[in-house]
């Protein structure tokens, strides 16, 4: 495999922001995060959506898994559901959720991710926001009505993430070394 890519959280938060004030025209209703990898990165979206828009937009979790995080292979059984809200834990006047997650890679997770919402939530606007789209041919599709943004577009390398690491000093040194921090 090529070298793998180190970001640091200066770097990926910079990348939100960006984001946020030249992507969103609006804060969403729900953010609608990925577990676990989607998780920072919304938090962070959370923070920078307040600054702009000045409102305070909850978070919900849903725990997807497809890649192992042991070996970094797909899992043989697809995207697993770990954890789904209730369309009622959503709540009744919900107008537009937002799925955010860390990487979008064969987008069979996002896809998997709207599909079910969809279904849960037949009368909510759905959005996705990701930090990084790999631009690779994606195995996943998301319907034409789903608006999509990714704070950046890369290559097809793997991303290891600031929260990925256990010697955050050895990451961030690394992120320096690769211009990524
Ligand atoms: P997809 O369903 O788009 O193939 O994969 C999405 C999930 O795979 C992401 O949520 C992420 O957890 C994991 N993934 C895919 N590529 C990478 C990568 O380059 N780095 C890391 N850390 N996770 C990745």
């Amino acid at each position: 495999m090529a070298e793998k890519q180190h970001y640091s959280y200066n770097y990926i938060h910079s990348l939100i922001a960006a984001s946020v004030l030249n992507k969103f025209d609006e804060a969403p209703g729900v953010i609608v995060a990925i577990s676990g990898g989607g998780l920072i990165p919304a938090r962070m979206l959370r923070t920078l959506l307040k600054a702009r828009f000045g409102v305070t937009v909850p978070i919900r979790v849903v725990g997807l898994m497809l890649y192992d995080d042991d070996t970094e292979e797909i899992s043989k059984d697809g995207v697993q559901r770990l954890q789904w809200p209730t369309p009622q834990e959503f709540g009744a006047s919900l107008k537009s959720a937002l799925v955010v997650d860390e990487v979008d890679d064969t987008r069979t997770t996002l896809q998997y991710a709207i599909e079910h919402l969809r279904k849960d939530l037949p009368s909510v606007s759905l959005g996705v926001f990701v930090v990084h789209d790999k631009q690779k041919p994606k195995r996943g599709v998301l319907p034409a009505d789903v608006k999509y943004l990714a704070a950046a577009e890369v290559e097809d390398f793997w991303i290891v993430y600031p929260w990925d690491a256990v010697d955050i000093a050895d990451h961030e040194k690394k992120a320096r070394a690769q211009g990524l921090a």
